[in-house]
């Protein structure tokens, strides 16, 4: 399974040319998106035809992490003919913030087949898709993804995605050893403020290794925080491969 970073921004950033939230995962010429911040339509089209996706799932209604289903939604309608569709997995809510937004009923629905998101297990193509909840809006997840059906030769590694999340603890009952944890680092080298609900490098790191994980990485860093001694916090807690990934980075899961 192959991970193209399309948007490791955050909700704001200084970073000329960078977009938010998007990962593209590829396995067995399918492909589906986890989160679709904004910006990250232009690369995602340039990296893929859209509308072949199986879905995007959307790991909470922030709009660093949904907002650019707007142009997807106007790619789907106005670029096609007939128009195409697009399944989407996301939080309930997600239809009413969109069709507000343009302040249209039915804005969503036109072109976008959304089902609500809820915990659990379930298979998307070549893809196995577990959803847990982590504490970060009313309704958030982290998801791990992994090949589905492959043959034998043990159970498949997977890559572990945070979201965006307040509590590391939710994140370890996703996490199989072997696997690649794609963890969200707002607050960089830490700490985090007291009552803000994300994450910075040390207790992530401190995750990698008591869960098993084969590698790190770092991603959603705040504006201002410094890349690599991002990356020196949480090499101190986790003696496996760390970086931080930014957008155009292509890795094997
Ligand atoms: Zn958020």
């Amino acid at each position: 399974m192959d991970l193209i970073v399309l948007g490791a921004a955050p909700s704001f950033t200084d970073r000329a040319g960078s977009a938010a939230s998007c990962y593209l995962l590829v396995e067995r010429g399918e492909a589906i998106v986890l989160d679709l911040g904004q910006g990250a339509f232009p690369s995602l089209a340039a990296a893929r035809e859209p509308s072949a996706l199986l879905t995007v799932v959307i790991s909470h209604l922030h709009p660093d992490h949904f907002i650019d289903l707007v142009p997807l939604r106007h790619y789907l309608r106005y670029q096609w003919d007939p128009p195409r569709r697009l399944a989407v997995l996301a939080p309930a809510a997600l239809a009413t913030r969109l069709d507000a937004l343009n302040d249209e009923p039915g804005f969503t629905a036109a072109s976008l087949d959304v089902a609500p998101l809820s915990a659990g297990r379930r298979q998307i193509g070549p893809f196995a898709v577990e959803a847990g909840r982590v504490a970060h809006t009313n309704e958030s997840y982290a998801f791990r993804v992994a090949p589905a059906g492959r043959a034998a030769g043990g159970p498949a590694t997977g890559l572990v995605y945070s979201g965006d999340c307040g509590s590391v603890g939710d994140l370890a009952a996703l996490i199989r050893p072997g696997d690649t944890l794609l963890a969200e680092v707002s607050f960089g080298p830490g700490p985090v403020p007291a009552g803000v609900p994300h994450l910075a490098a040390p207790e992530v790191g401190s995750l990698a290794a008591s869960s098993g994980a084969a590698r790190l990485l770092l991603t959603h860093l705040q504006m201002g925080f410094d890349p690599a001694a991002t990356l020196r916090a949480a090499a101190r807690h986790f003696a496996g491969e760390v970086r931080v990934v930014t957008e155009g980075d292509r890795l094997s899961i």
